[in-house]
């Protein structure tokens, strides 16, 4: 199985999820929201593909590794290689991040992407919307983008979000507009 990347993998991060991470940048993203940062990683044919397992032997290669982020463009665009990637990390106790313009919601509703987030600890969903951008959020870009602890959202079939990255202004209004399920 082939991946299409946007780069190259990128260890040691510490601003694309909790800790030390190593990133996989997906190439392609059909979300095309105002502002991204990333536009060059919106085409489907650009970058470079990749067997999934040059990538999982590359991971396996680095050490001092918190876990991995899975960004892009939008990895969701390509839902079995990331499963691939996420289920060897998870038996390596590497944990993982994921970030998509989809929400969480969607998600639920396609049996593959739920099979993937199964494998998923930390989902960072929705579309960048540049009036709701803000410096000050922690790992995302926009004030609608939410840090969703994935394992106890599907237990308790509500969205959970990770606690210390919720800003308490923030926090308010989505309690008003009910955007947990
Ligand atoms: S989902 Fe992310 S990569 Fe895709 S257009 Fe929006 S901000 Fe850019």
């Amino acid at each position: 199985m082939k991946i299409r990347l946007a780069a190259p993998l990128q260890s040691d991060s510490i601003v694309d999820g909790e800790g030390i991470r190593t990133v996989i940048w997906t190439q392609g993203c059909g979300h095309h929201c105002k502002g991204c940062h990333n536009p060059e990683t919106w085409s489907f044919e650009d970058g470079y593909l990749v067997d999934v397992k040059y990538i999982i032997e590359e991971i396996d290669n680095i050490s001092g590794q918190d876990g991995i982020t899975l960004s892009g463009g939008d990895p969701l665009y390509q839902v079995d290689a990331c499963l691939e990637i996420a289920k060897h990390c998870k038996e390596r106790n590497l944990n993982v991040w994921c970030y998509t313009g989809f929400l969480f919601e969607e998600l639920l509703k396609d049996d593959k992407y739920l099979e993937l987030l199964k494998y998923i600890d930390v989902l960072v969903d929705g579309p960048f919307i540049l009036s709701q951008r803000s410096l000050d959020l922690k790992f995302k870009g926009s004030e609608n983008q939410r840090v969703i602890d994935v394992p106890n959202s599907l237990k308790e079939e509500k969205i959970v979000l990770v606690s210390k990255y919720i800003d308490k202004k923030e926090y308010n209004i989505k309690k008003k507009t009910s955007v947990y399920i």
